[in-house]
């Protein structure tokens, strides 16, 4: 690869890294396994090393990942400084890297020490501060420098002790962990979601960090959260071991786990390993490995830090679990972008907690490589991500003379023939502006929560593009009564919430509306990254390919992409409706109202709503309201949900603010302040929401 490649292909890692980095700590709702993040990070760094020109530090092999809000979105809880950094592990899922940890540790000290071996657990972390004896703060890894203070949500969580036991801590000091929800509290977590039609948690390392960051302090007692604390960073403890210091801490009452063992050698470590590789299945919480630290604190000092993790420990993560099933079926999905994805119909099978029916086999190169037959028996694994995906077949299960699937030569749903471009690993169907799955794809992506969060399902979408009422996203903004009325069982109430969102929609901001277009491999943060750099649509339409890339995280490909899209004049055309319609197209456009009944009035919301918080608050906003996180004394109304904050009621009963309920706050808003709900849409499993490189 040459310097110019090179450059690319880093600017183009950085992109998906970021994207999936902000996916997995921000949104808790990772779409790539951790073992695929995993191995790009590790060609990034092979990269980086060989041109280190390209080194920059915002790189993720540079900084630890960030769970605080991007730059410009507000920040819902106060923020602190570390005072050490809360960094990253280096991690490997190779013995042979373990090895040469223990060999580069013996080297650099010279001396007979010991390892400390514990199990890593799989949750988010947080760093307790406690002073004289009481809890005084905790706050989250944050980006390593700075944390969120969820103090406040902590206390709910049982087993933290406010208040210390024993003799002999010291008057402040801090102790880290990992905040974690068992399995059994996952599985009742998300079946109360899908009963609520709301979209269940990956696995219970995202459910563990989204209830953490809940508004609701309340709302984090109901969701059966565990901490187990393994760290006492600092000077102020007098102990000389980590071992020592994690049983004094044990013994004033604090959550440390047990299982832990000393090891001497590498081969006691291996037996570690070996052993909870087998046994982590029956622990009653998550864990993805061991981590393996220098015992000795002064040997640790001696060893240090680089930027991104301590050089005295290593995490040894266990590979993801596997089941072997029957292959049933093959199905061919198109998604809004025309990538033609095969997807197995599978004989169900016990996974990680959970019965898997579908996976993934990702593009027809894939499933050559794993060379499927009908009927093969296959291993399913789970990553990060919420589907699960073929890893591999059982050759000696293999029904003789059993044929290969032929992947279709044409498009499943319009019948044009496939293409497959070069460097791409998927086919395409090459209609996208006659194929219905592509169009109606792209319709809901439009819609979706994170692009103009219009709350439609699918069976909607079919609807109104079957009655050919919608086929561009700009047809949305036609609509009318009559029209909506015509929609199966839609009476007129229905038809005004549909038309009063789509109004809303005029609030969103530009990044959305860019991400809403659906450009591929154009992303939130690619969305938000560009939209930032040239201000409004005007200019990144008048923008040429080089000046595209320009723009952080864009490289060649999303640049002619971006640029590919404006040059078709169908495209022109759609942004011009959508700019008549009152869709937000420059950075600095102002929020559109839909009243000013909320003029001059201050709300603040506490509790669950019948919506989500953020549809209450932008109904706050349509009308012409303002949105305050604290109850005082400018405050007009405190909206309470189910649930409010005891801390917020009673300081609005003490200074006088009127306590009003969420139907009492929507009577004071035209047409009822109604919004839909979510109507009940299949999931589609190509997660083509979620466009990638690879
Ligand atoms: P990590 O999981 O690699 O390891 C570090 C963390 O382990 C610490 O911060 C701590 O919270 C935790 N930990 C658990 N038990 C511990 C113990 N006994 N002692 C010390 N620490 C312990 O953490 P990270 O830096 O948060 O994340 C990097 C990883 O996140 C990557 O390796 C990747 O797999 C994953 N990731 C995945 C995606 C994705 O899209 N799937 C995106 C970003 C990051």
């Amino acid at each position: 690869m040459d310097k110019h490649q090179a450059e690319n292909r880093i600017k183009e890692l950085k992109a998906v890294l970021s994207e999936n980095s902000r996916k997995y700590y921000v949104d808790n709702a990772p779409t790539m396994s951790d073992y695929d993040y995993d191995h790009l990070v590790y060609e990034l760094a092979g990269l980086e090393k060989q041109f280190p020109e390209f080194v920059t530090s915002d790189s993720p092999t540079q900084k630890v990942g960030s769970d605080l809000e991007p730059a410009g979105m507000k920040k819902e809880f106060t923020q602190y400084f570390h005072r050490y950094p809360m960094l990253s592990l280096g991690n490997t899922y190779n013995i042979r890297e373990v090895e040469e940890f223990a060999e580069r540790a013996g080297k650099a000290l010279g001396v007979k020490f010991t390892y400390c071996c514990e199990l890593k657990f799989d949750g988010t972390a947080i760093c307790l501060t406690y002073r004289h004896g009481k809890l005084f703060r905790a706050l989250t890894r944050g980006d390593g420098r700075i944390g969120d203070d969820v103090t406040a949500n902590v206390k709910h969580i049982e087993n933290i002790p406010v208040e210390l036991k024993g003799s002999g801590y010291p008057d402040e000091f801090e102790i880290r962990g990992e905040i974690l929800m068992p399995y059994s509290a996952f599985d009742r977590l998300n079946a109360e979601r899908l009963e609520n039609e709301d979209t269940p948690f990956a696995n219970p390392r995202n459910a563990a960090s989204g209830s953490l960051k809940l508004l609701d302090s309340n709302e984090v007692g109901n969701r059966g959260l565990y901490c187990t604390l393994y760290h006492i960073p600092g000077d102020n403890v007098s102990f000389e071991t980590h071992d020592e210091a994690l049983k004094a801490a044990a013994s004033w009452g604090l959550p440390v786990s047990g299982e832990r063992r000393i090891c001497h050698d590498i081969s006691e470590i291996e037996e570690y390993l070996n052993y909870w590789d087998i046994h982590r299945k029956f622990l009653p919480y998550p864990t993805d490995g061991i981590v393996i630290k220098i015992n000795e604190f002064a040997y640790q000092k001696v060893l240090g830090y680089t930027a991104k993790f301590p050089r005295w420990a290593v995490a040894y993560k266990f590979k993801a679990e596997k089941a072997l099933t029957k292959l049933i079926s093959i199905d061919y999905q198109v998604g809004r972008t025309g990538a033609v994805t095969p997807v197995a119909n599978l004989d169900p099978v016990q996974l990680s907690g959970t019965v898997v029916k579908r996976a993934t086999l990702n593009n027809a190169g894939q499933m050559d490589l794993l060379d499927i037959h009908t009927d093969d028996y296959v291993y399913v694994e789970k990553g990060g991500e919420i589907i699960p995906k073929i890893t591999g077949v059982e050759l000696s299960k293999r029904t003789p003379g059993a044929p290969r699937p032929s992947f279709p030569v044409v498009c499943p749903d319009c019948g044009t023939a496939l293409v497959k471009e070069e460097g791409e690993a998927k086919y395409f169907c090459p209609n996208t502006e006659g194929c219905p799955t592509q169009i109606k794809g792209r319709l809901l992506h439009f819609l979706s929560r994170k692009a103009m969060n219009v709350i439609a399902g699918e069976a909607t979408v079919d609807r109104l593009y079957d009655l050919d009422f919608v086929k561009t996203p700009a047809d949305f903004y036609d609509l009318t009564m009559p029209n909506l009325l015509m929609l199966d069982g839609w009476k007129e109430k229905a038809a005004q919430r549909f038309l009063y969102s789509l109004q809303g929609s005029r609030n969103v901001p530009f990044e959305r509306v860019f991400f809403a277009l659906g450009i591929r491999y154009v992303g939130e943060s690619t969305a938000k990254e560009i939209t930032r750099y040239f201000g409004d649509i005007d200019s990144v339409m008048a923008a040429s390919e080089e000046d595209l890339s320009e723009v952080a995280d864009v490289g060649n490909v999303i640049a002619a992409s971006v640029y590919e899209y404006f040059s078709d004049s169908r495209h022109i055309e759609e942004i011009t409706r959508l700019k008549a319609a009152g869709l937000k197209f420059s950075t600095k456009e102002k929020s559109v109202t839909v009243s000013d009944v909320l003029a001059g009035k201050t709300i603040v919301i506490s509790g669950n709503f019948t919506v989500s918080r953020d549809e209450i608050k932008s109904l706050i906003e349509m009308n012409g309201g303002k949105n305050s996180t604290s109850v005082s004394g400018k405050t007009s109304y405190l909206l309470t949900g189910t649930r409010p904050g005891p801390e917020k009621l009673k300081k609005a009963s003490e200074i006088g603010i009127p306590v009003i309920g969420e139907n009492e706050f929507r009577s004071m808003l035209p047409d009822g302040g109604v919004l839909p709900r979510q109507e009940t849409g299949s999931v589609n499993v190509t997660g083509e929401s979620d466009p990638t490189l690879f």
